[in-house]
């Protein structure tokens, strides 16, 4: 049986944002489905563009996401080496190949000039396309210009009249015509391999058997299987992933938020919110659940990736972060926290204080706005709180004062108190001991913030929301 072999190769010339880690994703969960390899190799021949720090702040990222290569940078395997910029001397060898079989050619033409054939067949209403102006040069032509110092860039002689057909995972059989594509640069003029070549190379000679990347790519397929069958190399599957789209329906950008991973992770956002949505961005799973990477895997299945775009939407990342949070147990919790709660939080609290805020955060800084509510602030009072303390009345809080001498933090028995004293219930019962106590309409059920607050506070704040019911703390001041 072949093993499955699929790759993740990034560019280091940026920061790894949503759509790349999704590629990077899925082909990590075919790999692991299959029970075969997953490989990262870093695509860096653009020495100008490429930088190191983004090759170890997209490692980062991935072991974060809990994303793990079995061959590739930092691992090693039969086919390395795994950085582009050290495999010079392969790309030598084929480019030889190419040469023998005429199958390539120097091209002179200056940016300049082909900037303009360009812009001029745009205006025609034609696709850019090389005219193939260096395609006949004779030997001699070829020795002028190298004797003038002219550097040349390497083309790729498209056969004229071919049709390039395969099997697209996710959009199905494709076709083009050689006609339509025009000889293409495969070495820049500075001697580096480009990205149309060495990416064909390496997915050969890695053995890569399915790459699942962004449609944006699809034009380059035709001209990446060219070269490898001129070579006779063994060719991957290939699948595009529709793009993803924000609210407008363009292709997702800064423009619609900065979503990057590790400005999500600074954000507070959990690797498992993260996966869980990834997974769900344009494939399907009929659990609901939140699911491991290995259960991703398990279901993961590239028939079930849309051929439509995908619509990113933050609710349902959102949805995915509650689920993620509530999973974590009390100790990862209090971790992913962070620093600015655990000051906040006094040592003995900790625990009852994470049960208690737990489904009402998403993310770290929701958690320091209950910290200092329960812990620290005076707490403020808006318009619409202020008639609700009001409307209780002075004797409400007189006898929640009275129901925390005698019963402490005791949440039911206070309550049973008030409710036989007042005869109330329901929200006219709850929503002054909650505005009162957290000057909040929701969070935490009562009983734990009463619990965290103790009797000492709770007295205070009962006292407090007397005076505000009485009228007799100036609005003002609130
Ligand atoms: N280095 C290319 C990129 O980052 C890789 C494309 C591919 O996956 O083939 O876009």
């Amino acid at each position: 049986m072949i093993t499955v072999r699929t790759r993740f190769a990034p560019s280091p010339t940026g920061l790894l944002h949503i759509g790349n880690a999704r590629a990077a994703f899925y082909s990590a969960l075919y790999a692991k489905q299959a029970n075969g390899v997953f490989i990262l190799r870093i695509e860096d021949t653009d020495l100008a563009r490429s930088d190191t720090q983004y090759v170890d702040s997209l490692q980062e990222d991935l072991h974060w996401l809990g994303i793990h290569w079995q061959e590739g940078l930092g691992v090693d395997g039969q086919h390395g080496p795994y950085w582009q910029s050290q495999r010079h001397a392969i790309y030598l060898h084929y480019y030889e190949l190419l040469v023998q079989k005429n199958l390539t050619y120097p091209c002179f033409c200056s940016e300049e000039e082909l900037a303009l054939e360009r812009k001029l067949q745009l205006s025609r209403g034609h696709a850019p396309r090389y005219r193939g102006t260096c395609r006949s040069l004779s030997a001699a032509e070829i020795e002028q210009r190298l004797a003038k110092g002219l550097k040349p860039t390497l083309r790729f002689r498209v056969p004229a009249q071919e049709e390039i057909q395969f099997i697209d995972l996710i959009k199905g059989p494709q076709k083009f015509n050689s006609a339509d594509i025009g000889d293409f640069i495969i070495r820049r003029a500075d001697g580096t391999a480009s990205f149309m070549f060495c990416n064909a190379i390496d997915d050969a000679l890695m053995l890569v058997s399915q790459v699942l990347r962004g449609e944006d790519h699809l034009a380059n397929t035709p001209r990446q299987l060219m070269i490898m069958r001129a070579l006779g190399l063994q060719q991957p599957q290939y699948g595009h992933l529709a793009m993803i789209t924000g609210d407008d329906g363009t292709p997702l950008s800064k423009r619609h938020g900065s979503y990057s991973l590790s400005d999500l992770r600074t954000k507070g956002y959990l690797p498992l919110a993260i996966t869980n949505y990834l997974g769900r961005l344009g494939h399907g799973y009929e659990s609901l659940q939140l699911l491991s990477f290995e259960a991703l895997a398990r279901d993961f299945n590239v028939n079930k990736i849309s051929r439509s775009a995908a619509h990113f939407d933050l609710n349902q990342l959102l949805h995915w972060q509650k689920m993620a949070v509530s999973a974590l147990d009390g100790t990862a919790l209090w971790k992913w926290l962070g620093p600015v709660i655990q000051k906040q939080v006094p040592e003995k609290m900790q625990d009852k204080f994470v049960e208690a805020v737990k489904p009402n955060i998403c993310f770290p800084e929701d958690a320091v706005k209950w910290a200092a509510i329960l812990f620290h602030h005076r707490l403020h009072f808006s318009a619409e709180d202020i008639q609700i303390l009001r409307q209780a009345g002075e004797q409400f809080f007189v006898e929640a004062e009275q129901a925390v001498e005698s019963y402490g933090t005791d949440f039911k028995n206070i309550l049973n108190e008030i409710k036989k004293a007042l005869n109330l219930s329901g929200k006219n019962l709850y929503m002054p001991l909650r505005i009162a106590l957290t000057g909040q309409v929701g969070g935490p059920e009562l009983a734990q913030v009463a619990d965290l607050l103790g009797p000492e506070r709770m007295r205070e704040r009962f006292s407090r929301a007397f005076h505000i019911a009485s009228g007799k703390e100036d609005a003002q001041t609130l």
